[in-house]
């Protein structure tokens, strides 16, 4: 089945589809993005999504193209033209097209970008061996929060975890605690069996897994302290992981080569895991 992308309204052969070259995402990165999870057909957490979506654009003062409602239709006929049953969603919204100017257009009408695409679930044997991440200065704005689609840092960053053999690259702050990696982000848990992760300041992207794992670390009664932590304490900790809407839940069993606890993938880390993908498969 040939790929069909949704652009400015229409649906169109991927080949066929295009953005205009003045378009303010390609010059600017003027533009926010979302990628939803299609799981046997449904989209995990598309509520909380839209939600963070509606965020970002009114963060940057972006006017929403059109309504949840509208939204809803217009992925879920995207996912169905693709025949994906088990894969991604990618929404982008720029602020529209105009000739290039910095200040904001007097008159530009927002650009929507829907794509989808199968995936194949993670190798489970990635989860089962755990994952290397490495450390690196966060280089980045100071507004992480909106997920806007200039993700250069993020590019760079993922660029070096790969040229060091390793899954992702954390991110660490002026004061070394680390803030998130280059597109999960970053759990440890400690001897005492305490969870910790940054709490969802500007300085992260509050990830819907995050969110949606926070919920799971409660509901299932263990101890969860939202607040930064320092490349030492990762070291030391006895689990770490990392989470994304792509990558699910991923063991970290190493940080700069150090390894973490005895260096495989701790039990509550996989019974996180675990708990997530009963989230995942759970139709709404
Ligand atoms: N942090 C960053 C910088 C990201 O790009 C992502 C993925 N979009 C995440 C965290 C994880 O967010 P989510 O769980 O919503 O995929």
């Amino acid at each position: 089945m040939s790929r069909v992308a949704y652009v400015d309204g229409q649906y169109l052969p991927n080949r066929l589809a295009a953005v205009h070259i003045e378009d303010r995402g390609y010059q600017f990165a003027d533009g926010v993005y979302e990628v939803l999870a299609v799981v046997r057909g449904h989209l995990v957490d598309e509520g909380p999504h839209l939600v963070r979506l509606a965020r970002s654009l009114s963060e940057l003062r972006i006017p929403s193209p059109m309504s949840d409602s509208a939204l809803k239709i217009v992925m879920r006929e995207t996912v169905r033209r693709n025949g994906v049953r088990d894969g991604i969603v990618y929404l982008q919204i720029t602020r529209g097209v105009a000739p290039r100017d910095h200040a904001f257009p007097k008159a530009a009408t927002p650009v929507l970008v829907v794509t989808s695409r199968r995936r194949r679930p993670t190798d489970p044997r990635i989860a089962d061996d755990g994952i290397a991440v490495i450390t690196i200065p966060d280089i980045r704005w100071q507004r992480c929060d909106i997920k806007s689609v200039a993700l250069l840092p993020n590019v760079l960053g993922k660029q070096l975890a790969k040229e060091a053999g390793a899954y992702e690259a954390w991110q660490v702050d002026q004061d070394g605690r680390v803030t998130e990696g280059t597109s999960t982000n970053a759990w440890i848990v400690t001897a005492e069996r305490i969870v910790i992760t940054r709490q969802a300041d500007s300085a992260i992207l509050n990830g819907i897994t995050r969110l949606a794992v926070s919920e799971i670390i409660r509901g299932e009664g263990y101890n969860l302290v939202e607040r930064p932590f320092t490349v030492g304490e990762a070291k030391a900790a006895s689990e770490a992981f990392l989470t994304s809407t792509t990558v699910d839940l991923l063991p970290v069993i190493s940080i700069d080569r150090d390894p973490v606890g005895n260096g495989a993938p701790g039990p509550l880390s996989r019974r996180l895991l675990e708990c997530y993908l009963a989230h995942t498969a759970a139709v709404p």
